[in-house]
């Protein structure tokens, strides 16, 4: 308040026409569109303004940092303006407002779900390209609750739809997520399991589990990835896919991360003692740890513990990572490679695949994703065939190694050899295994 009585004092608020305070208070400079305050206070007293129910929909656009970082921040703020002004011809909506970024919510009759879900889908489709690149995808991610489902919990309608928002995760496609109650359960569930993250990490429950990388030209064994499994109460094995997007959520992910290295340096400590000719072993990186200002350090500190090289260590990051803030991603890389450690750039082919981004950073690997694996073959798939030979060729002018996983079979194996693929890790070679298994692969220097 004080502020404002500063600011009274050096301001002629006269100078301001009922025109400009109504702007200034209701809609947003970028697209003079209505603002959160708009929607805030329909949402707030619904009655007041004659409506009796209604269903809200929020919604952002998918990697809107990329359309900036690629095309610029005026391109970025056409995109602003052709939601608003699609936003603004949709009679069926009561109110829409831009929240702020990229963020926009509607207040629309409640009609049943699979027709807000066609009037969601016609106006997304209209949304879907640059009007400056047609060609560049645009998506969105989308939430839906209605007013009846808040009855049942504290929350607001604005939470629940928030929530089924996020519970939309395809990175090249438009989402439309209704709010359910399983969503409520979900989001339980995650509270729970990083509640019981602590207790489990004393006990003993995560087990690292080792899937080597083989040379497909002379079926050597040349390095491996760590990969956790979860012996929940020593009851029995979880996978990561049921508790590392939950971790992911909750922003403690970083805790396995760090454990899951430990446990490396410890086993690649034990190795060298025991005379075995080492290979270097990858940790998986999470996205949410990356921009962790700590995160040098801390990797720093647990290495340090243990006698070992670090070229023996190799972080992979997965592609999706490349497009929130490059300058600063590429900053983090370069620290780790000035340290010594190996680079690996995971699922490449599932982002917006950029080589040019890639030229930049300081890679070592570069991971062809499975779901290129899975199409390759003899005649079958010709373009696959075609792109992941480019993939391969481009590594090797970029003079960085290649790896494929999720090689399944004999076919795939020998395509990607003769196409000159560095390594390969898969079921066709091995499963992950516990780290007494892999042990025994090892030769002696
Ligand atoms: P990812 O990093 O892409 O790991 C490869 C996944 O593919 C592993 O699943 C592996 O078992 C599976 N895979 C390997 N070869 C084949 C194959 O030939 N066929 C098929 N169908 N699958 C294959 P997993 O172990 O269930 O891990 C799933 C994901 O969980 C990993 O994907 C990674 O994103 C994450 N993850 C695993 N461990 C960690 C960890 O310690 N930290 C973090 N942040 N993420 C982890
Ligand atoms: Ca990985
Ligand atoms: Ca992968």
């Amino acid at each position: 308040m004080n502020r404002v009585k500063k600011l009274e004092e050096k301001v002629d608020i006269n100078k301001f026409t009922k025109e400009d305070l109504l702007t200034m208070a209701y809609f947003e400079p970028v697209t003079l569109f209505y603002n959160w305050n708009w929607m805030r206070e329909r949402i707030a007293e619904p009655k007041k303004y004659g409506i009796d129910t209604f269903a809200f929909v929020h919604f952002d656009i998918k990697d809107f940092k990329v359309v900036n970082e690629l095309y610029g921040h005026d391109v970025g703020d056409n995109l602003l303006r052709k939601v608003c002004d699609i936003l603004d011809e949709q009679d069926w909506a009561y109110y829409c407002c831009r929240c702020d970024n990229d963020n926009f919510a509607m207040m629309v009759k409640k009609i049943p779900d699979d027709e807000i879900r066609a009037r969601l889908e016609a106006m997304f489709k209209r949304m879907e390209f640059l009007d400056e690149d047609p060609s560049f995808p645009v998506y969105f991610r989308c939430g839906v609750a209605s007013i009846d489902d808040v009855e049942a919990y504290g929350a607001t309608i604005t939470d629940l739809a928030k929530m089924a928002q996020h519970s939309g995760v395809k990175p090249n496609e438009t989402e439309i997520k209704f709010y359910t109650d399983k969503m409520r359960e979900e989001q339980l569930k995650g509270k729970m399991l990083q509640s019981d993250l602590d207790r489990a990490l004393a006990a003993g429950e995560f087990i690292v589990y080792y899937q080597p990388k083989y040379r497909p030209s002379d079926n050597i064994l040349v390095g491996a990835e760590a990969l956790i499994r979860w012996d929940y109460h020593h009851e029995g094995i979880i996978p990561p896919s049921e508790f590392i997007p939950y971790f992911e959520k909750e922003g403690v992910i970083g805790k396995l991360d760090r454990y899951v290295l430990e446990s490396v340096c410890q086993k690649l400590e034990e190795w060298k003692h025991k005379g075995y000719k080492l290979v270097p072993i990858s940790v998986n990186m999470s996205r949410a740890q990356l921009y962790s200002p700590v995160l040098v350090k801390s990797i720093e500190d647990i290495v340090n513990k243990y006698d070992v090289d670090r070229k023996y260590i190799e972080f992979e990051l997965t592609e999706s990572l490349a497009y929130g803030d490059t300058v600063y991603l590429i900053q983090v890389m370069n620290s780790l490679r000035d340290m010594g450690f190996m680079l690996s750039i995971d699922d490449f082919g599932t982002g917006y695949s950029s080589l040019n981004l890639l030229a930049n950073m300081p890679l070592t690997t570069l991971k062809i994703d499975k779901s290129f694996i899975d199409g390759i073959g003899e005649d079958s798939n010709r373009r696959v065939n075609y792109i992941v030979r480019n993939i391969l060729d481009t590594t090797k002018d970029l003079e960085i190694s290649s790896i494929a996983e999720g090689v399944e079979s004999e076919t795939q194996k020998n395509l990607l050899r003769d196409w000159g693929v560095d390594s390969i890790q898969g079921f066709y070679y091995s499963k992950p295994i516990p780290v007494d298994q892999f042990e025994k692969l090892f030769s002696k220097e």
